[in-house]
This record gives structure tokens, C-alpha cells and sequence, in this order.
């Protein structure tokens, strides 16, 4: 009933929409990276439910008017705000050919589900962890963390432990998805002991090991270190070799946040800094970042599998296996996470990893590094420019000093307007961060389109908004 009555109509219009999207994608430089939308386009979203047909050809024409304009702007080579990729041509074709497909990945006997294993098989073979391990794609870290610390939890309460004293231990600098996940599985945002952090912004190791021997002493139970690679705010990599030996001393269990920086791993030269990784009880990622597959793709992996399984196996009788048919297959991915009806996201980090391999993804990954030191160089070469932090990764966190006379709030909201209005330039998109307690202008560059002229621009564009920005003489108070 809602096929095409004309398929030879629909199909025309389908490359229609098809050459638009490729022309939109080998032409972004020519555009804004970001542009506010006007009052007039939002109006167009607060229309009622529509009772009655609309034809395709008049939808899309909307679509390149009122909504293709005005998204975030990470696909453009000049987005640097927080930890966005960009995604590719080939990942776009691999979701239309998925949504096409239509399969729930939740189970059953299929051989998209052997696409997913796959993918996890080769993620589970880049970071070493050993063939028991399992894994599942999921929407993003977030979601990743939540189902690694329910995990954990887990095997917390098969030890016996008690929950309410339970604690949770990482650097000042971790995602905030970890105490979301804490508090989501009823733990609390409380049982997390938050570490200061050394002059690299990585977990001080021994106020680490202080803290829980403090913890131990007060009667509280130590349970799980969170390591990060690539801290969202810095690009700060932990000592995941010293985390593994404190958390084996200790037994605790070793979760990684690996978000956006696992993927570094791809990279023959980055891959000995992420030493330590293949000790992880789990891990959490995402494809979506470093990895350009487009939104949304993350994963997480739990060391021991039967552990994942046993925390999440679905046994309702509608859900029954069966060694032939279609309820064959098992265990499912449904068995290992929440959702019970999920795409299949596999497909595009599958085109993703087949269609670049990991030798051009990795020399990507590296040139994203290789840009960040040339703005750290950039910066530094600047006198009006201070670097807030040195560069680990691929983030440039940095300040422009004003006339140089600006008090520290004054800087504040110096730093505040000058983000904004780099971003509504269009030129250019950092993001701000908190560093050390102050406000910094923040660029992560993670996606593949972005060269050194986007580096220069982001420099040309700071300098302008600096001047725009500045307040007054004898007004910096
Ligand atoms: C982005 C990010 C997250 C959250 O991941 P989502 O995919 O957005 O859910 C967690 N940790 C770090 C370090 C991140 O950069």
C-alpha cells in the first residue's frame, strides 16, 4: 500500500535525491561550515501532523532548503567543535543499501548478524583482547559504557559484593557518560572518586593508588578503574599499562573509554601509546568519530564473554531459540545489550573498514595528529596566542591573550566570544572547553577532510574575532 504507484517516477526521483547528496558532499568546501537558521525555517517544524499525501519531489525540496543548510557542519573540512566525524560517500551508500535491507539486527538466522560479528571479531583482534570476548554495536560510547559498567556490576554481585559500597575510580577528566551510567544503573553518581590529573592531563597514578587504599580502609569496596584514550576535553591518553597493573593488583575491574582515540590503533606509530589496552575487561568506542562511519555507530567489548551474556541474555519465551529456522543462530545480539529491535548499523562500519582497510584509515588518523601539531606549532609561534595544554593526540586547546591587560573573567568572556563568533563566521568551527580551570578555544580535528589551509583559516579567524571581541580599553573589568 505505500510502494510507488509508479516505480519508473519513483526511481527517477530517487537518483534525483541520490546526485544532490553527492554534489552536497564534493562541494562543501564552497559553503559555511555552520550557519544559524532563521526564525522563517524554524516555523517550518511547527506545523501539525499531516492528514493527507505529500509527493516525494516537493519533500526533498524542503529537505534542500530548510534542513540541509542548517545541521552541525561536521561533514566540512572547517569543523573542529567538539569530537564530531565527518563521514563518508561510501558510509551514505552503505545506510541507503541497510535501510533498503531493512533487518533487525536484534537476532535470528541471518547473515547480517555475521556482518556484525565479524566487525566485532576484527575489533577484537585489533586490541587484543582474547577470542572469549564478546561484543555488540551499539548507538555510541555512551550507551557502551552503560552496558560495560552493568556488566561489571554484575560480576559484583556474583562475587557477593555489596552495592552500595562499590566504588568507581577515574581521572577529573573523564566523559560524562561514566557517571551517567552510574547513575542510570542505580549506583549513583557518588560512587565515582573522580583522580586528579598529572601536568598531562592523565590520571595521576598515585593518587590513584592512594585513593583506594583510603576507600579500602573506610570500609568502602574499590570495583572499577575507567582509563581514557583521548580525553574529550584534551586528547590525554592514561597509563593503561600501570591502570592494568593497579586494577590486577587490586582486582578491580579495567574499563577503557576509548571513544574516539582506540582507533588510533590503526596507526602503526599511535598503536604503542594505547599499550595496556588488551588487559581491558572492556572497552567502549565509537565508529562515528575517528572512524568517519556516519552516525550513529559505537561498541563496546567485555572481556569475558559468557559474563556479558549472563548480564544481559534475553529468556522470554517469545524470544526462544532453536538449532533450524529462522530462531536459529544464537546467541543473539539481543543477549549482550538492551535493545531488543536494532538496524543494521554493522553495514556501514563494515563498508567503512572493507572499503578504506586499515592502512589508509590509519595514515588518516595519523594526518589528523600531524594537524594538531602544526596548530600547537601555529599557536605557539603567535604572541598574542598561548597554548592552554601540550598537544597529546589530535586537540588544540589554546587561548588568544587579548591586548593583555584583560583580568581572568574579563578573559572568560573574551574566550566565550570569540568561539561564538568564529562559529557564526562560517569560516570556522572550534568549540569551547574547560582546561586547568579556564576557559579555552578548543579544536579537535578528527575529520578527514580537514587540511592545513583549515588549520591557517581557524588561526585568520581567531585573529579576526579577536578584534571584534575585545572589550574597550579600560572596560576589562
Ligand atoms: C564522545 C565521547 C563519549 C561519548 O560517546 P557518544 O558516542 O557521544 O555516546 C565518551 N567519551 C569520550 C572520550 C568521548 O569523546
Amino acid at each position: 500500500m505505500l510502494d510507488p504507484d509508479n516505480w519508473e517516477q519513483f526511481r527517477a526521483q530517487s537518483h534525483r535525491m541520490l546526485d544532490a547528496m553527492i554534489d552536497h558532499l564534493e562541494t562543501l568546501r564552497e559553503r559555511p561550515v555552520w550557519q544559524p537558521a532563521p526564525e522563517s525555517i524554524r516555523d517550518h517544524f511547527r506545523t501539525p501532523l499531516p492528514d493527507d499525501e505529500r509527493d516525494l519531489a516537493s519533500l526533498h525540496t524542503e529537505f534542500m532548503e530548510s534542513i540541509l543548510p542548517f545541521s552541525v557542519g561536521n561533514t566540512h573540512p572547517g569543523f573542529m567543535g567538539w569530537v564530531h566525524g565527518g563521514g563518508t560517500p561510501v558510509g551514505m551508500m552503505a545506510e541507503m543499501l541497510a535501510a533498503g535491507l531493512n533487518a533487525n539486527l536484534g537476532g535470528r538466522n541471518q547473515i547480517p548478524l555475521e556482518v556484525e560479528r565479524q566487525v566485532v571479531g576484527w575489533m577484537r583482534d585489533l586490541f587484543g583482547l582474547p577470542e572469549r570476548s564478546s561484543g555488540v554495536l551499539v548507538s555510541g560510547t555512551s550507551a557502551a559504557t552503560l552496558i560495560a559498567v552493568t556488566t561489571a556490576r554484575h560480576r559484583a554481585e556474583e562475587q557477593g559484593l555489596k552495592s552500595d559500597s562499590l566504588v568507581a575510580y577515574a581521572s577529573s577528566e573523564v566523559h560524562g557518560c561514566l557517571a551517567r551510567a552510574l547513575d542510570i544503573t542505580g549506583l549513583g553518581r557518588g560512587a565515582l572518586h573522580p583522580i586528579a590529573c598529572n601536568g598531562q592531563q592523565q590520571i595521576d597514578l598515585n593518587q590513584l593508588q592512594q585513593q583506594i587504599s583510603h576507600d579500602r580502609h573506610h570500609g568502602l569496596t574499590p570495583w572499577l578503574i575507567v582509563g581514557s584514550v583521548g580525553t574529550v576535553n584534551t586528547g590525554a591518553i592514561d597509563d593503561l599499562t600501570a591502570l592494568a597493573a593497579i586494577a590486577r593488583n587490586a582486582q578491580l575491574w579495567l574499563h577503557i573509554d576509548g571513544a574516539f582515540g582506540a582507533l588510533a590503533m590503526l596507526d602503526p606509530e599511535l598503536a604503542p601509546r594505547l599499550s595496556g589496552i588488551e588487559c581491558a575487561d572492556s572497552l567502549a568506542m565509537d565508529f562515528h568519530k575517528w572512524g568517519q562511519v556516519p552516525y550513529d555507530a559505537g561498541l563496546v567489548l567485555i572481556r569475558d564473554g559468557e559474563l556479558h551474556r549472563r548480564s544481559f541474555a534475553a529468556t522470554d519465551s517469545y524470544l526462544q531459540r532453536a538449532t533450524t529456522g529462522l530462531a536459529a543462530n544464537t546467541p543473539w545480539p539481543c543477549d549482550y545489550g538492551i535493545d531488543l529491535s536494532r538496524g543494521f548499523r554493522a553495514l556501514k562500519v563494515w563498508f567503512t573498514l572493507q572499503s578504506f582497510g586499515r592502512h589508509k584509515l590509519g595514515r588518516m588518523i595519523a594526518h589528523c595528529c600531524q594537524l594538531a601539531g602544526e596548530l600547537e606549532a601555529l599557536v605557539q609561534q603567535h604572541p598574542q596566542l598561548e597554548l592552554a595544554v601540550p598537544v597529546s593526540l589530535n586537540i588544540v586547546c589554546f587561548r588568544h591573550l587579548g591586548d593583555g591587560t584583560l583580568s581572568e573573567s574579563a578573559m572568560e568572556k573574551f574566550t566565550r566570544e570569540i568561539v561564538c563568533h568564529i562559529q557564526c563566521s562560517g569560516r570556522s568551527a572550534p568549540s569551547l572547553a574547560t582546561v586547568n580551570g579556564r576557559s579555552v578555544i578548543r579544536a579537535a580535528i578528527i575529520n578527514h577532510r580537514t587540511r592545513h589551509e583549515d588549520i591557517v583559516t581557524l588561526i585568520d579567524a581567531t585573529l579576526a574575532a579577536s578584534k571584534t571581541c575585545l572589550p574597550p580599553h579600560g572596560d576589562s573589568l
